[in-house]
């Protein structure tokens, strides 16, 4: 197993075999060598920073009716919300105090926001904010929108691809949907010029093996900047219910094969890792992760972005997950840096 290792780590890649082997037998000893390679690679890169992004979660309205999410369009239970343009740009006024410089707009897919509406918001927070990314994660679009957030001043994008299998994607999805279009996007945003992070959920229902080798080397044909995963959790009034979390072995363990090989990767450890593991974010970071992206959507509404059951973070404000995560990020010898947190080329 650890000459698979070395040779991702030479190769930046491996066979759908291999792959697939390595996810199937991989046991602690492969996970801590892993691990331990994962760490060195991402010091060596980015030392002991870790990148903080801003997460406003502005709109739980959604079109789509993906069967794992919680505000998929099919929950009538789910109290549903949107923030105002001023309601944004003071998220961002509190973030910038608290030394974010990179502000992440996430939703569902609300046919309220037209393209024109996404690059006001974008504009105005990149005018006021000039020295700040801002990062969009708001769906699948077509390519003359996403060229207008970019011209806009839009820097990045989150589309995590969800799995690269055809099949399984059929499985998680409406027949509206397709893994050909979402792939598509990817590749769109990539052309226009954006910082593109894609990724799946672990332990997604239905996810094998093979489909999570798929993953991987659709990661590594796209070359990403950013790779976001985290383990697949319930939401109760979604279909997939009854269906069993991904664990954090497997997310620490994909975290590490995801630095190994892609090395410069920017790699959240996510909301959902926290949620599965008290300390999941150090884990994470600990694993080769070296970003993190707390909340900064007001306290109110928190707990209406609920995506899936009992997700951390949705009590304290934006000052509070601010130094909770500073202490966190110290107690395992990372600190938390005031900067964009580009990808270093
Ligand atoms: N509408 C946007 C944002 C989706 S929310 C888009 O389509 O990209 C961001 C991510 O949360 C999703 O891409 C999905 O991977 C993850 N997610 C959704 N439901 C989840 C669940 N039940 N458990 C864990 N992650 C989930």
């Amino acid at each position: 197993m650890k000459n698979l290792i070395d040779a991702l780590e030479k190769n930046s890649a491996l066979t759908k075999e291999e792959f697939t082997f390595l996810i199937k037998n991989h046991d602690e000893e492969t996970d801590r060598y892993a691990a331990l390679k994962a760490r060195k690679i991402a010091d060596d890169i980015y030392g002991k920073d870790i990148y903080i992004r801003g997460l406003i979660e502005f709109t739980n309205y959604c079109k789509n009716g993906c069967y794992y999410c919680g505000i998929n369009c099919t929950n009538r239970d789910a109290e549903r919300y949107r923030l105002s343009d001023e309601e944004i740009l003071l998220c961002c006024e509190k973030g910038y105090e608290l030394g974010y410089r990179t502000f992440v707009l996430q939703g569902g897919e609300d046919p309220f926001y037209t393209d024109d509406k996404i690059a006001a918001i974008v504009n105005s927070i990149k005018k006021k904010y000039s020295d700040c990314a801002v990062t969009l994660s708001i769906g699948e679009k077509e390519y003359d929108s996403y060229k207008k957030f970019f011209d806009a001043g839009a820097d990045r994008y989150l589309l995590r691809h969800e799995t690269a299998d055809d099949a399984h994607y059929r499985k998680l999805h409406p027949e509206s949907m397709s893994l050909e279009h979402r792939k598509k996007c990817l590749y769109d945003l990539k052309e226009i010029g954006y910082q593109v992070g894609c990724g799946f959920m672990v332990g997604s229902p239905f996810q094998t093996a093979e489909n999570l080798a798929d993953d991987f080397l659709f990661i590594h044909a796209l070359k990403p900047h950013m790779v976001g995963i985290g383990p697949f959790i319930p939401h109760e009034k979604t279909v997939f219910a009854d269906k069993k979390a991904g664990t954090l072995k497997e997310t620490l363990f994909f975290l590490s094969l995801l630095r190994i090989m892609e090395k410069r990767v920017l790699l959240p450890a996510t909301t959902a890792l926290a949620t599965i593991d008290s300390t999941g974010r150090e884990k994470g970071i600990l694993a080769g992760a070296n970003v993190v992206m707390p909340n900064l959507s007001p306290v109110g509404v928190r707990k209406k972005y609920k995506l899936y059951d009992g997700k951390v973070c949705t009590g304290e404000d934006a000052a509070e997950c601010r130094f909770c995560l500073e202490r966190r990020i110290e107690s395992v010898g990372y600190h938390v840096v005031v900067s964009r947190g580009d990808y270093k080329a």
